[in-house]
């Protein structure tokens, strides 16, 4: 038996406490020179960070959240137009939408990758929108409204099919900001460019969030935009910044959203180390597709198409009895999340967009379905056995005798 395994769902103690004196000394090094905001060391990690994504510019902000915010306005979002995302994702994505003055809608994904399903956007911008013949602009048939941007979410660390994304965004004069919230240094294969590409490098912009759980997490709240317009990035650093180039000589109104330099410095020292961890975790999920191929009947695994290299945040697999396994997961001391357990469209504050349950089927299943296993770079080949016994002790137990 496989009791009190203590594996814990996610290990945000072993990285820190390896990089201890490299972090204290960020943190003294700041109280000497109370250099708390701006400075150098923002400006040594977004160049750090750039260099990383395969992009000219990156700004710091505070937050994923905000990234994706700033980003929408900055690349010209106005005040009621259709943002079009995925219901299967974090409610920053659409919260993002509606503060950046928009009215958030939804594409389904791909029952296989999870990710925005590009046949379903093709669908929606060819059955429910229209080019008007003056203006060459998108418009939603119904909602008799501008669609202007699409959000792929690069779920669980594995990005988006972007070549046919950005075709579709192209041929309908769509803004692309990527959500690469949980995705630093995931790539795709672009069969168009025949080369590897960066998440975050794809869209106009694309955002990425260093919450303390993320695969390059700050010891506090953190974000970033990356891109390779000079001007998006330059605005960016204005809303930043309340609208401010210089101090207190405003061009516009802004927000106060800053990435603070302890944060930045010690999001430098771990980037450093993030393409390791990242290999860490795909090795990781790789045995855990290996211990799990024997129960493919119960358990569907992830999928890795072969345009895509994931950093696996998340490893998630599909069970139809996915609350009592998650309960028999936890009595064994084995912790797990659920990501999602409510799609986007039918969250309350999105009711009064009047979808319905049955409106994103396969969102839905995966909302039903799914089970995060432990998943990071310090996840060892044991812990990983014990997690699949105590996967397949469940299985033995629900599946009639044979
Ligand atoms: C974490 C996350 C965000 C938001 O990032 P914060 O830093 O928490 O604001 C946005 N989108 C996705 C997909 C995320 O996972």
């Amino acid at each position: 038996m496989t009791h009190n395994a203590k594996i814990p769902f996610l290990d945000l103690v072993t990285p820190h406490l390896e990089l201890q004196d490299e972090l204290v000394k960020i943190f003294t090094s700041a109280l000497r020179t109370a250099a708390f905001v701006g400075g150098p060391a923002v400006e040594g990690f977004e160049r750090d960070f750039a260099q990383f994504c395969e992009v000219g510019h990156c700004v710091g902000v505070n937050s994923g959240t905000d990234a994706l915010r700033f980003a929408l306005i900055a690349a010209g979002v106005q005040q009621g137009d259709v943002v079009l995302t995925v219901p299967m994702t974090f409610i920053a994505t659409t919260e993002a939408i509606t503060q950046a003055g928009a009215r958030a809608d939804f594409v389904d994904i791909d029952t296989r990758s999870y990710t925005m399903d590009p046949e379903k956007l093709r669908a929606y911008l060819e059955t429910r929108c229209d080019v008007n013949k003056e203006t060459g602009r998108l418009i939603h048939r119904d909602l008799h409204r501008p669609v202007t941007a699409v959000i792929p979410v690069h779920l669980y660390g594995q990005t988006a099919d972007m070549d046919a994304i950005l075709k579709l965004a192209a041929r309908y004069k769509m803004i692309v900001i990527e959500d690469a919230c949980q995705a630093h240094g995931a790539e795709y294969f672009s069969k168009k460019e025949n080369r590897w590409r960066k998440a975050g490098s794809m869209g106009q912009a694309a955002a990425f969030s260093f919450y303390p759980g993320k695969n390059l997490g700050a010891c506090g709240e953190g974000g970033a935009v990356t891109t390779h317009d000079e001007q998006l990035a330059r605005k960016i650093r204005m809303l930043r910044d309340h609208g401010q180039s210089k101090k207190y000589y405003h061009e516009m109104e802004g927000y106060n959203g800053r990435l603070d330099s302890i944060q930045a410095g010690i999001l430098q020292v771990k980037l450093r180390h993030l393409a390791e961890w990242n290999d860490k975790r795909r090795n990781a999920a790789a045995r855990y597709q290996e211990l799990l191929a024997p129960m493919a009947d119960d358990i569907k695994v992830p999928f890795e198409p072969n345009w895509a290299k994931s950093i696996y945040h998340l490893y998630v697999i599909l069970t139809r009895d996915r609350d009592r396994l998650i309960e028999h997961l936890g009595t064994a001391g084995i912790g797990t999340g659920i990501h999602y357990p409510i799609p986007v469209h039918l969250q309350t504050p999105y009711r009064v967009l009047g979808y319905k349950e049955g409106d994103f089927p396969v969102s839905e299943r995966v909302a039903a379905e799914a089970v995060s296993l432990p998943m990071h770079a310090h996840l060892s080949p044991e812990q990983q056995r014990l997690i699949a016994e105590s996967l397949f002790a469940f299985m033995s137990l629900g599946m009639p005798a044979a």
